[in-house]
């Protein structure tokens, strides 16, 4: 696109604030299903979903309509809590349906960082305690509290003081549950670890892990922020786990490509926030009417489109597509994958090879840079998927044999 005299690469290079030196810097004009496109008929497959965003694919026209439908209807009217708006009750009675029956009381925010912010909030007062334990490499997003319980010093260094109080147990080791004590606030973890790389729990670590908080009276907080909302092929992770968390917390593929998040806990727990100070949490947006119509219609398309039931063997064909020599293993659980290489000098070559010649979007972890990341859209297709892995392999074997040679 063309302004004045500028594309919109100088003016998103000049204007728009950027966070790292080597953008990715695709443009592109619109999206569809699993594919977007860009000027001059360029066409990417999208195996991240924008990231594990777009569960149900770009633009799903039920989503479309009902954003549409309530476009038509208002905008945003009021601070959160006060007026009485269908779209975002008749979500909360959505999501109610798809838990346990205890995780009845549903805090509306407008991204996964806001989500963790609230829950972390809501354990404090509601334990009177402080102390909030988290994994190392977790994610849990970008602001100051979620920052605090992310497990990743190089990120956190240049940003202290952050929240005080704060200690990080390594996921899957069970002889660290003895840290959580009767002075834990809260335990945060990802019931599948994202950006550690796709880290799947072993079998008893999440259920030792609910056992060791219920003894010390520390709450759960599961965030499905990257893996709930189907993406594992169940609606919620943790229902493969054998386990319920005290607070939920989900976003990114709740919107269906809108901006909302959740934190989900007992009313009895969210109750704290309606004194002392009353009001004790705020937003302005959260719980928008627009993207609350869009979660409701992408939470309908999950189930009325029968989506989990096609993720493991989806997965399944991945993996057996995805065999090379160069591959030393896939992990996963569900459409959330990591193809793990030698290291990221092979990685990053395939990934720029993947997109610039074989017009496929992949990406790696934060905390695990020799793992590429596959989060294709749950409704991609057994054709799509075997377009995704043959041009992945060519370009694996591009790149390994060129490092070869
Ligand atoms: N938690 C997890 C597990 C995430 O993957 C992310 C985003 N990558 C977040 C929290 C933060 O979400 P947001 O970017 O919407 O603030």
């Amino acid at each position: 696109m063309q302004t004045a005299s500028f594309t919109s690469r100088q003016l998103f290079l000049r204007h728009q604030a950027q966070t790292s030196d080597f953008p990715l810097l695709l443009e592109i004009e619109r999206a569809e299903g699993v594919y977007m496109y860009g000027p001059e008929g360029a066409r990417y497959l999208d195996l991240i979903s924008g990231i594990g965003v777009s569960n149900v694919g770009h633009r799903h026209p039920k989503v479309l309509a009902a954003i549409q439908q309530q476009l038509d209807k208002y905008l945003h009217l009021m601070v959160y809590g006060e007026l009485v708006q269908a779209p975002p009750a008749a979500l909360a009675h959505a999501l109610h349906h798809t838990l346990p029956t205890r995780l009845n009381s549903v805090y509306f925010t407008n991204s996964g960082t806001e989500a963790v912010e609230g829950a972390l909030k809501l354990a404090k007062r509601y334990t009177g305690r402080t102390e909030l334990i988290s994994c190392h490499r977790a994610y849990h997003g970008s602001t100051q509290g979620a920052l605090s319980v992310t497990g990743s010093e190089e990120f956190k260094r240049s940003y202290r003081p952050l929240l005080p109080d704060v200690r990080h147990i390594e996921f899957n080791h069970q002889a660290d549950l003895d840290q959580i004590t009767s002075r834990t606030a809260a335990v945060i973890v990802e019931t599948v670890q994202g950006e550690a790389g796709v880290r799947v729990a072993l079998p008893g670590y999440l259920p030792a892990l609910r056992q060791r908080c219920q003894e010390v009276g520390a709450l759960l907080i599961l965030d499905e922020i990257q893996c709930g909302f189907g993406r594992t092929g169940t609606f919620w992770a943790f229902e493969q786990f054998g386990i319920e968390p005290d607070i939920l917390l989900t976003a990114k593929g709740m919107g269906g490509g809108m901006p909302i998040g959740a934190f989900i806990a007992p009313q009895e727990i969210m109750a704290v926030f309606k004194t002392n100070p009353i009001l004790g949490h705020l937003t302005t947006f959260g719980g928008h009417p627009v993207s609350c119509a869009a979660s409701l219609a992408t939470l309908r398309v999950i189930q009325e489109e029968n989506l989990l039931a096609g993720v493991h063997e989806k997965a399944a064909l991945f993996r057996r597509l995805l065999r090379h020599p160069a591959i030393r293993e896939v992990r996963g659980c569900g459409l959330l994958m990591a193809v793990e290489f030698e290291s990221f000098a092979v990685l990053k070559p395939i990934i720029d090879r993947a997109l610039e010649h074989e017009g496929v979007l992949t990406d790696w972890f934060l905390f695990c840079d020799n793992s590429l990341r596959l989060a294709p859209p749950l409704t991609i297709s057994k054709e799509e998927i075997e377009e995704a892995c043959a041009a992945l392999l060519r370009a694996v074997e591009h790149v390994t044999s060129t490092l070869a040679s």
